[in-house]
Parts: structure tokens; C-alpha cells; sequence
């Protein structure tokens, strides 16, 4: 088998940060494509609901302060309903298929009505249509009151979340979210509890690292993803993180804090995790699949 997209692009050192991997997202236009059978095409094109509000306060963080926040004059509610009517109606205009609807933030799984409400009215209106959710595994708190609801929703076939591990050990996490560090095991347990719910999960890792060790703290993040599940690492996408210009402003109003983003240049921890961790880990035919061919349960 010849792999052409995945991995690492060649002289990728040299390259700009936006072009060092060969597929900038395998999510989730691969996952779609592959639980319902079809060409990654027909989900390239996604419809994002952008929930006002998140636990952390990342340094890097593309959303605005002030617009990641539940404020009325900013934001609007709408129901259900009306987004997938928004949706209907954005299909329609749309030249290029457009058959995934992602639910992003903010952090959408600190008020998980929104993923019960638009799963049961793609449901109820009978809709071909793949849910993706994003979560920052901060607490899995509001998702054990809605666990009910919940649990016949993760498992289903056109339903997939990725969970966003900010930082790879406590004292990074609590640099980049301004959350306290005894928080970054929380993240473990809200992925726990996904796996236990028998969620098709992936992994997002920014590829912030504060200096030091860069190679054994990225390895003892491997080993407890495999503590969770042996196969989860090879379902971790690093992002490449961009200075946007939301970012921008985050990047600044961090830094003033105290709490700057990371200076190591993200190729090398691209580089370590794809180059030399994976394969330590993981043969070749298991390194050759998408994330979406890796099998959790
Ligand atoms: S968890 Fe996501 S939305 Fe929340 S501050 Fe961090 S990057 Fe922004």
C-alpha cells in the first residue's frame, strides 16, 4: 500500500507551520466518510454551530475573549429547530455537498441539551446528516446528568467527538488554559467516560510544548492514552496551532498574564510524535491507516 496523505510532508522542517502535515484534517470528513461508507468529499463541507462560552482560557484560543462568552448582545439563542433549519436552508445554497453539522465552541459538552437537541431533530426530521462534537474533556460532570439521554447518542454510527488535550502534562495545561493544574487529570476522566459510552473518539493535541524534556513528557502522554485505550494514540491528531487573528489577540492578552505561549517550534513536536513516537509504538500497517480505521472497542 502506497500512503499519499498521511504523516509528515517531506522537507516539512522547512516548511511553513501550516503545511507540515500532508492532510491538514482527517476530521471529519474521513470518519464520516468511512462509518457511512462514502467518499470523504460529500463531508468536506461542514455546518458549525459555535456555542458562546468555555471553562478555560486558552492562550491560543482562535475565539475572542470577548465573544467566547454567553452574552446576549454578542450571541443568540436559537433552538433546535432553527438550527437545522439554518442548516436545511445553507444545504440548499450550497454548491458542494454538505451533509456534516458540527457542534463547536467554546466547550459544547458544559451544556450537552444542545448535542441531545440536534441529534433528536436530525433524528425526528429523518436526516442523512453526520454529528460531530467537540469537547475540552474538562469535566464530564454535565454530561453524567444528561447520561440517560446521552448514552444511545454517542454510540450511534453518524455521531463522532473529539476530545482536545491542552498540554501534555499538568504544569503545561495549566499555562495554556489558565485552568488549575490538579484539573489536567479531568481530562483523562471525561475521555474515560466517552470510551466507556462507547463513543467513536478522537484526540486533538495542539502542538504546544513548553521546553523541556519535550521527548519524555510527550512519551508519558502516549503511555497514559494507552493506559485508556491501547489504540487511542494512533486516533491523536496534532493541530498545528496559527496566529490567526483571534489568536492574536489571545496570544497578546496571555501573554500579559503570564502566561505566553510556548516558544518550542511545533515542527519538533510533530516530528517526535509522529516520527519517532508513533512508530516506537505501533507497527506499520497500524501507522498506515486513518484515524478512522483505527478500532477502539
Ligand atoms: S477550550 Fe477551546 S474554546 Fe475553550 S478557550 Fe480553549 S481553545 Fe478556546
Amino acid at each position: 500500500m502506497v500512503v499519499k496523505f498521511l504523516g509528515l510532508s517531506n522537507n516539512f522542517q522547512s516548511r511553513p507551520i501550516e503545511e507540515v502535515k500532508k492532510l491538514e484534517f482527517q476530521n471529519p470528513a474521513y470518519s464520516a466518510a468511512f462509518r457511512f461508507g462514502g467518499d470523504p468529499r460529500n463531508y468536506s463541507k461542514v455546518f458549525t454551530i459555535q456555542v458562546s462560552g468555555c471553562d478555560f482560557d486558552c492562550n491560543y484560543c482562535y475565539v475572542p475573549k470577548q465573544i467566547n462568552v454567553a452574552n446576549p448582545e454578542l450571541g443568540k439563542y436559537f433552538s433546535a429547530k432553527e438550527i437545522i433549519g439554518y442548516f436545511l436552508s445553507a444545504k440548499e445554497k450550497s454548491k458542494e455537498p454538505m451533509n456534516v453539522i458540527r457542534i463547536s465552541g467554546g466547550n459544547p459538552t458544559i451544556i450537552p441539551e444542545v448535542i441531545v437537541d440536534v441529534y433528536n431533530e436530525i433524528k425526528n426530521q429523518g436526516l442523512d446528516v453526520y454529528l460531530w462534537i467537540d469537547s475540552n474533556l474538562s469535566t464530564q460532570k454535565y454530561l453524567e446528568n444528561l447520561e440517560g439521554n446521552l448514552k444511545n447518542i454517542l454510540n450511534q454510527k453518524n455521531v463522532g467527538v473529539v476530545g482536545c488535550f491542552k498540554g501534555i502534562c499538568k504544569e503545561d495545561f495549566s499555562m495554556l488554559t489558565g485552568a488549575e493544574s490538579k484539573y489536567y487529570q479531568r481530562q483523562f476522566e471525561t475521555a474515560k467516560w466517552f470510551l466507556e459510552h462507547r463513543t467513536d473518539f478522537y484526540v486533538y493535541l495542539p502542538a504546544l510544548v513548553y521546553k523541556g524534556n519535550i521527548e519524555e513528557k510527550l512519551t508519558m502522554f502516549i503511555e497514559r492514552l494507552r493506559g485508556l485505550n491501547k489504540n487511542l494514540p494512533l486516533r491523536v491528531e496534532v493541530l498545528e496551532i496559527i496566529d490567526y487573528p483571534g489568536a492574536k489577540l489571545n496570544f497578546e492578552r496571555a501573554e500579559k498574564l503570564g502566561r505566553p505561549i510556548p516558544k518550542t517550534d511545533q515542527r519538533m513536536v510533530f516530528d517526535i510524535w509522529y516520527n519517532k513516537l508513533l512508530p516506537k509504538f505501533y507497527s506499520q500497517e497500524y501507522l498506515n491507516k486513518y484515524c478512522c480505521e483505527i478500532s477502539l472497542y
